[in-house]
């Protein structure tokens, strides 16, 4: 498969990452490339200009401000599940990195990509040839979402593995653009809308992400559900961190962003962690999201896997 022609640009700091973004009509960031130059091959999407991050200065790295941890966004995944620190503060987030696809993917993958990626779904993550026996998908340049079979809607699922982890570790993300940099919680990157899963404006990307020291206080785990051992996207993923009398969970590969379970959250709650407490919460898990059949995968699978996947990780971090 050949990818698409475009044009490569390879600034040397944020600012010529944002002017080569601006320029024109349809640049995208170039990290790793594990997930863009496959969906290009593909003609999942096909950016005029790709802005290659592999240059820039200050973007790769994790280091300390003060008693928060600052991860730049071109830090692969390799780089992340091999430090000890972040281990032994954060072991959700070095679980998540080590599940992504294959060692390689984790080699050339990087953080800022790995948040960014694009959305899963059954009716486009297929060859050009493949989905030329039906009409295009919404989500391509179609009318109507065939998941659903609604109109100007995408249900595609987002399936990233780092995600759910980084929100109950309660992060965030430096954004820079054409207006400056800014700081935002990781939860408002994701649109919740499929076609346009990510929220960032015209010329932003992000540089680098945030963890609060507080999220070392406490213990996290990443559990991940797939069909095979390797290289392969969660059917679901579920994080959860617990500490100061509170419990988070996150999941990935149930809705069209990452989502943070705020009923099962509430109800645990400065409770006493029992069986029977953390049944209730499972069974809370699933009003999280709106599972959509995306995936070959049933709708009630993954709610059940939801609950069980919750259960699995508070037990192994209690
Ligand atoms: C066979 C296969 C298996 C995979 N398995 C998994 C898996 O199990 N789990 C998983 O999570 N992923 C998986 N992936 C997807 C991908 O490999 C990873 O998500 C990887 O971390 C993406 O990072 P990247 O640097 O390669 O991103 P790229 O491919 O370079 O970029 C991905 C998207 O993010 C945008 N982007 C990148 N960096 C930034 C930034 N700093 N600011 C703004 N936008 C940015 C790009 O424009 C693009 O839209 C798999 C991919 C393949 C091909």
């Amino acid at each position: 498969m050949h990818l698409p022609i475009f044009t490569h640009r390879q600034p040397a700091d944020f600012a010529g990452v944002v002017s080569a973004l601006t320029e024109g009509s349809g640049a995208k960031v170039l990290a790793g490339g594990t997930d863009l130059l496959v969906n290009m091959k593909h003609r999942i999407e096909m950016p005029e200009t790709l802005v290659s991050l592999k240059k820039v200065a200050d973007i790769r790295g994790i280091s300390l401000e003060g008693d928060a941890t600052v991860i730049g966004a071109a830090t692969t995944l390799k780089e992340i599940r091999q430090n000890s620190e972040l281990e032994r503060k954060f072991p959700a987030l070095v679980q998540a990195a080590m599940s992504v696809g294959s060692y390689r993917h984790q080699a050339m993958g990087t953080l800022g990509g790995n948040l960014c990626q694009n959305t899963r779904c059954r009716f486009f993550n297929q060859s050009w040839q493949w989905r030329q026996v039906r009409s295009l998908c919404y989500k391509v340049g179609g009318e109507d979402c065939h998941v659903i079979g609604r109109k100007h809607t995408c249900f595609s699922t987002y399936s990233g593995d780092v995600a759910p982890a980084l929100l109950v570790l309660d992060a965030s993300l430096r954004i820079t653009g054409p207006d400056g940099p800014r700081e935002a919680p990781l939860s408002t990157l994701y649109s919740g809308e499929g076609r346009t899963p990510v929220t960032l404006g015209r010329g932003e990307f992000v540089t680098a992400v945030v963890i609060p020291g507080a999220a070392a206080r406490g213990k996290s785990r990443y559990e991940k559900f797939s069909l095979r051992g390797s290289i392969d996207f969660p059917i679901v993923g579920a994080a959860v961190w617990r500490g100061d009398g509170s419990v988070r969970a996150a999941y990935t590969g149930v809705d069209r962003a990452p989502v943070r379970a705020s009923e099962l959250e509430a109800e645990l709650a400065g409770q006493e962690l029992t069986d029977a407490s953390l049944k209730r919460g499972a069974n809370l898990a699933h009003k999280a999201a709106k599972i959509a059949p995306t995936s070959v995968h049933p709708v009630s699978f993954k709610r059940e896997l939801m609950g069980v996947l919750f259960v699995k990780a508070m037990r192994d971090i209690s």
